[in-house]
């Protein structure tokens, strides 16, 4: 990757330049001339940083947003190094990198809510002009998801989740759409993939609006790791192979298993959550295994929580506070 000649142009400082719709910002971006970069340091009304790469050759728009969740620090790394590091002279196509999708849930370490609002920004797709701060942002984000040809929303464990990395196909989609996402689910260097049934989170409003999709996890426990990061973004510059943005060939670095039934044991009460010895993300559990407990202040049992299929565990919480329907354990 060339980083020795920088094209950047910076613009105002956080909060100086006026976005008023997203019409407006498409305009803006589309403006740009083949060959070109440029990073908004975070425009109004949401403070967002943003680059947009217009490649030196024509291909397909690719949409990268990270820090939908503000603690899942290593997809926002990896975000921002690739928005510093990707040539737009190599590109065939453009991209937009919005690496910190949610700035308030960030700078106030917020576990997947929006500060202005309290709501997760995962939830509210595709958002609304008439909603709260959190709605108007997702419709921003969704005005940029259709422009694109691909979306990948970079997600990961939360300040108290830890993570086994996989991916997220949205599977309520036209069959175009899902095995499209498919296949560039298997390009990435992670085992398992799952088909998501969800109609909620930002990818798979894109992919049901007709954008083809991906949520991937890395990393987690508010935390990053320079091996993190490089893996990650050496997934995304695979996508970009795939999606022939970047020359050359993308070579399936793994075998990928599919998963369609994942089980996400909540919370029942809210309490102190004991996860059972061994229950570890990426580690197998079988049916009617002990997968922990939830306990009051007397220590008492209060939910006992035991595996009702066979499967591996994707992600889990690790803080010792629950709260009542808040996932504990997913496996499949
Ligand atoms: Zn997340």
């Amino acid at each position: 990757m060339n980083t020795s000649t920088p094209r950047e142009t910076s613009f105002a400082q956080p909060g100086c330049t006026v976005w008023p719709d997203v019409a407006t910002l498409r305009e803006e971006l589309d403006g740009l001339t083949p060959g070109q970069k440029k990073s908004f340091p975070g425009f109004s009304p949401f403070s967002l940083p943003l680059t947009a790469l217009h490649g030196a050759q024509p291909g397909r728009k690719l949409l990268l947003t990270a820090g939908v969740h503000g603690c899942e620090y290593c997809s926002i790394l990896a975000a921002m190094e690739l928005a510093r590091e990707l040539d737009p002279a190599m590109l065939h196509g453009s991209i937009i990198i919005a690496p910190v999708a949610n700035p308030s849930g960030f700078y106030d370490r917020l576990p997947a809510l929006v500060a202005e609002d309290g709501k997760n920004l995962n939830r509210v797709f595709p958002g609304s002009e008439d909603g709260s701060y959190s709605e108007k942002l997702a419709l921003l984000v969704t005005g940029l998801q259709d422009w694109a040809d691909f979306y990948v929303d970079m997600h990961g464990g939360d300040l108290h989740e830890s993570m086994h990395p996989f991916v997220y196909v949205p599977g309520v989609a036209s069959a175009e759409v899902t095995d499209f996402a498919r296949q560039a689910a298997c390009c990435l260097d992670v085992d398992v993939r799952v088909l998501s049934s969800a109609t909620t989170g930002a990818y798979n409003s894109a992919a049901i609006r007709g954008t083809p999709s991906l949520l991937i996890e890395r990393g987690g426990n508010g935390r990053w790791s320079r091996a993190e990061v490089d893996a990650y973004k050496k997934d995304i510059l695979a996508l970009l192979h795939f999606l022939q943005i970047l020359p050359g060939d993308t070579a399936r670095t793994q075998m990928q298993r599919e998963c369609a039934t994942v089980i996400y044991l909540d919370s029942e009460v809210r309490g102190l959550w004991f996860p059972a010895e061994g229950i570890e993300p990426g580690r197998a559990v079988t049916q009617g295994q002990v997968l922990g407990e939830v306990r009051d202040f007397t220590n008492t049992v209060v939910q006992h929580c035991t595996a009702r299929l066979n499967g591996m565990v994707l992600y889990m919480t690790v803080s010792l506070a629950v709260k009542e329907g808040t996932p504990l354990v997913a496996y499949g």
